[in-house]
């Protein structure tokens, strides 16, 4: 998409009712609960509070869509792909609208939610080129057989989003089921509803059938848990801490063993070698962790530095994070808004006093920014050493950790020292030394010389307990259909 145009400060609020069937409804509780401005802290609005009741009417609605004889059922899989097609165009349409709601509803930069739904829209693109390709096999097996697969919807998928990327976490979980003729119930994170209760909107106004897509907002404990453990739900992928990820799959299990598809958390390790472009690797490492407030499941937050140019690089990422400009999120030059909320904001700073406390040298910020909202002060630690909580633990914060290494072996076997396995990456200029980490490293997604580029064709997920299964690419579209394995017997004589 072009350059981001003027945002709408004050964007009306136009939805905030639970979206089933293609209407807007009440809850059935009549409980509502308060979405906030993270720039103030103070409520945007009141939103429909969904809990099981209301996922028990998604649920009923998305069977009625995907029963058999069904008009989304019997609709051709091309003409799927050409409602997610019309789908893109009405956002892209909106997308100054929707930037500008996602903006005060999550305090992310105006410029940066503007290029989500740019990136949002290509997800959707992709996917609808997939609608009439999912293809299945046939199969030469033994014997007198005509052996065919096909891949078919696993039917109703229950999908539990995070508040950081709101608009390309929904793509992410939608556009593959519906290429593929699932039907879906998604619950949005409680501090981000509004843009995900606007799509229901768009996806009305595309021509979706009633009930393909519904929308509950609500808590996790109640509307997500009822998800994740709802007897008729096939499937249910989240994006969340592992901790919640390990609630979700057990949940799953224990109530009819859907299909469980989780991307987690991570702490992944940044490798920059001394051979590297020192000034493209101080940027790339800086925004590996600082882009969206450090509220990235991928963000690069152990930056592992060569000996030999520890020092410098050290004294160039705390110059770079004291420019950093934080500050209204609806401003143009803005480089960091505002944390998601007080619990996210008042995590980031106790983890920072540990990090002080456990003798880590605090280069620059450490402290919150203002006395309104829950901003952050760019932060970067040095000389942290790899037992440290800032070493270990996921922050979700603009923090960043830089590490001192010797060489290759030991960096990757100290790379490797975590349960987790998202993102990694390595700064050099030596192919060999760029092929032998990327080989080794426990990785979902590896980088060369570059930081946190996503892109629609390829895969992504984690090894170990960054996640299961994997988002994007043609991998993405495997989490969504069941394969059919048909087996026709051929007679030997023919009359
Ligand atoms: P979270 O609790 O894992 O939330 C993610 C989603 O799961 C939200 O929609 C949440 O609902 C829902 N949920 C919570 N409890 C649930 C349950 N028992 N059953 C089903 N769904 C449930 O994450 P958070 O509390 O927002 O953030 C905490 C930490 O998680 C962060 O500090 C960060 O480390 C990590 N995180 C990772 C990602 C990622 O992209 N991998 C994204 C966000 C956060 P609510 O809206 O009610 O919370
Ligand atoms: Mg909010």
């Amino acid at each position: 998409m072009a350059e981001a145009p003027e945002p709408i400060r004050n964007p009306e609020i136009k939805y905030t009712q639970i979206f089933i069937n293609n209407e807007y409804v009440k809850s059935e509780s009549g409980k509502t609960f308060k979405t906030l401005n993270p720039c103030t802290g103070e409520p945007i609005c009141e939103v429909q509070e969904g809990d099981k009741a209301d996922v028990d009417k998604a649920v009923a609605a998305a069977k009625a869509a995907f029963k058999r004889g069904s008009p989304w059922r019997r609709m051709d899989a091309s003409n799927r792909g050409l409602l997610l097609l019309k789908l893109c165009d009405l956002i892209e349409k909106e997308a100054t609208y929707l930037a500008s709601l996602e903006t005060l509803d999550c305090g992310k930069p105006y410029k940066a939610a503007y290029g989500e739904i740019g990136f949002s829209v290509n997800v959707l693109r992709y996917y609808a080129g997939w609608a009439d390709k999912i293809e299945g096999k046939t199969i030469p097996v033994d014997g007198d057989f005509f052996c065919y697969t096909r891949h078919e919807p696993v039917g109703l998928c229950g999908q539990i989003i995070p508040w950081n990327y709101p608009i390309p976490m929904f793509v992410w979980k939608i556009a593959p089921a519906l290429a593929c003729g699932n039907v879906c119930i998604i619950k949005p994170a409680e501090q981000t509803p509004l843009t995900a209760l606007y799509l229901g909107h768009l996806i009305k106004e595309a021509g979706f059938p009633p009930g393909v897509v519904n929308i509950v907002p609500g808590y996790g404990p109640t509307a997500g848990a009822a998800i994740s453990s709802h007897k008729d739900i096939n499937k249910v992928a989240f994006t969340g801490s592992t901790d919640i990820g390990q609630v979700v799959m057990e949940a799953a299990a224990k109530s009819n063993l859907k299909r469980c598809s989780l991307e987690l958390g991570g702490k992944s390790p940044n490798v920059i070698f001394a051979d590297a472009d020192i000034e493209l690797a101080v940027e790339e490492a800086h925004e590996a962790v600082m882009t969206n407030m450090g509220q990235c499941c991928v963000a690069g937050s152990r930056t592992y530095v060569q000996d030999t140019i520890y020092e410098e690089f050290v004294k160039k990422s705390a110059e770079r994070a004291k420019r950093r400009k934080v500050g209204d999120p609806f401003d143009a030059s803005t480089e960091n808004g505002p944390q998601i909320d007080e619990t996210q904001h008042n995590k980031i700073l106790a983890l920072i006093k540990s990090g002080q406390s456990e003798g880590a040298n605090l280069m620059c910020g450490g402290v919150r920014k203002g006395d309104k909202g829950y901003f952050v002060e760019p932060t970067v630690f040095a000389n942290v050493t790899d037992n440290m909580r800032i070493a270990k633990e996921e922050i979700f914060g603009p923090v960043q950790q830089i590490i001192k290494f010797h060489d290759m072996e030991e960096v990757i076997e100290r790379a490797n020292t975590t349960h987790y396995g998202l993102g990694a990456a390595i700064f050099t200029r030596d192919i060999n030394k760029a092929m032998t980490f990327t080989n080794s490293v426990d990785a979902g997604t590896v980088w060369v010389n570059s930081y946190n580029n996503v892109f629609p064709q390829s895969p992504f997920g984690g090894f170990k307990m960054s996640g299961i299964g994997r988002e994007l690419g043609e991998y993405g579209l495997q989490e969504y259909t069941e394969i059919k394995n048909v087996l026709i017997k051929i007679p030997q004589k023919n009359s």
